[in-house]
């Protein structure tokens, strides 16, 4: 049976966006991430984070770093009640032209591949128009995490971006998705 499944974006959806990580130390949730992956993990959604990591493609950190960190992440999410999958990184230099690199959608097809994925039935979730983009690439539904503050200039950005949903946390993203969530603020 297909299963349904939902691909975040790691630095500014899950965790806060503190430039590039390079240490487990500078890694923790967002406490909307917390339970939003709860909920989501609950309602039988596969969850995997796909995140460009261009740290190590421009001799930031080198690609070993991303063990350890990914290793923290993962046990603190498990720690909250709910399980990734797994997480799958783009290394790349943004000019290396790489296939892998977000909004291409070459990550969520080898991921849908492998865990027989329904991508129509299944979201991108992320704080950037290229998650947005990699959603839409890869047939997806498509979430945009934006703080209340941003909303209205997000407003105008909606017509040329159209997500599916504007959430201002993974909290109220999961709650949408789950259909548990009020519609206030969306796409009105
Ligand atoms: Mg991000
Ligand atoms: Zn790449």
């Amino acid at each position: 049976m297909m299963r349904r499944a939902v691909f975040l974006d790691r630095d500014g959806t899950i965790n806060p966006d503190s430039g590039y990580i390079d240490s487990p130390e500078k890694i923790s949730l967002f406490p909307a991430a917390r339970s939003g992956l709860r909920l989501l993990y609950q309602h039988n959604y596969l969850l995997f984070v796909v995140t460009n990591q261009s740290g190590v493609g421009r001799g930031y950190f080198p690609e070993s770093a991303l063990e350890p960190i990914h290793r923290k992440l993962s046990s603190e999410i498990e720690r909250e009640g709910a399980k990734l999958t797994e997480i799958v990184y783009c290394p790349h230099h943004p000019d290396d032209r790489c296939e892998c690199r977000k909004p291409s959608p070459y990550l969520v097809f080898r991921l849908a591949d492998r865990y027989e994925i329904d991508l129509a039935g299944s979201f991108f979730i992320g704080d950037k128009i290229s998650d947005i983009l990699t959603g839409k690439n890869a047939g997806c539904g498509s979430i945009l995490l934006a703080e209340h503050s941003q909303l209205p200039g997000l407003r105008e950005m909606k017509e040329w971006l159209e997500p599916d949903y504007i959430a201002p946390d993974l909290h109220q993203a999961a709650r949408w998705i789950v259909g548990e969530g009020s519609v206030e603020e969306s796409n009105q």
